[in-house]
C-alpha cells in the first residue's frame, strides 16, 4: 500500500480495528508522516455472476458502482452514500460465500436499497434493470411507491449514522485499499 499523499511504499500501523467484514487500519507514512486509513477484507478467490443468458462473468464492483452512479446522478445524496451502498452489497455478496450469484439477485439487492435511499434513483435503476416492458408497468411501480409512503418518505439522512471518520475518508476520496 503506497502512501496516497507522497507515494512512498512503506507505512506503519498506528491503530487496527475489526470492522464488520475485515480490518480497518490507521497508518502513518514513513516518509511524509501523513495518516491514512486502509480496509482489509477477506474475500474468496473469486465471485462470478450468472447473467440472464447464463454466461458467467467475474463480479465487478466497478460495474456495480457505475450503474449506481448513473442511477443516482445529480440526486441530493449524502457524500459517500453510493460507495457505501456498493460496499454493502459487495460485502453481503461475499458474505453469502457462494461462488456464483445470478445478476437478478444482485439487481434485487440494489433495488431494495435504492428504494430506501432515493426513489428517483430507484426508478431510474429499475427502468434499466427491470427493462419495463411498457409505460404501464413503470407507472404501476411508481404508483406502488406512492402508496408505500412510509418507505419512500424516510429521510436519506439515515446514512449519517456512518462513523464520522469513515465519512471523511470517503469524502476526501482517499484510496481505500481492499487488501
Ligand atoms: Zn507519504
Amino acid at each position: 500500500m503506497n502512501c496516497p499523499f507522497c507515494g512512498y511504499h512503506d507505512s506503519k500501523v498506528i491503530d487496527s480495528r475489526d470492522v464488520n467484514d475485515g480490518v480497518r487500519r490507521r497508518r502513518q507514512c514513513l516518509s511524509c508522516s501523513a495518516r491514512f486509513t486502509t480496509y482489509e477484507r477477506l474475500q474468496p478467490v473469486s465471485l462470478f455472476v450468472i447473467k440472464k443468458d447464463q454466461r458467467r462473468e467475474e463480479f465487478s464492483k466497478d460495474k456495480l458502482l457505475a450503474g449506481l452512479r448513473k442511477a443516482c446522478e445529480k440526486r441530493p445524496l449524502p457524500t459517500g452514500a453510493v460507495d457505501k451502498l456498493a460496499d454493502d452489497i459487495e460485502a453481503e455478496l461475499y458474505h453469502q460465500g457462494k461462488a456464483e450469484i445470478p445478476t437478478t439477485i444482485i439487481g434485487d439487492m440494489v433495488m431494495e436499497r435504492l428504494k430506501r435511499l432515493d426513489y428517483i434513483a430507484y426508478i431510474r435503476f429499475a427502468s434499466v434493470y427491470r427493462d419495463f416492458a411498457d409505460i404501464t408497468a413503470l407507472k404501476r411501480e411508481i404508483d406502488s411507491l406512492v402508496t408505500d409512503k412510509t418507505e419512500v418518505s424516510r429521510p436519506t439522512s439515515q446514512l449519517s449514522l456512518l462513523p464520522n471518520e469513515e465519512l471523511v475518508t470517503v469524502a476526501k476520496g482517499r484510496p481505500r485499499s481492499r487488501r
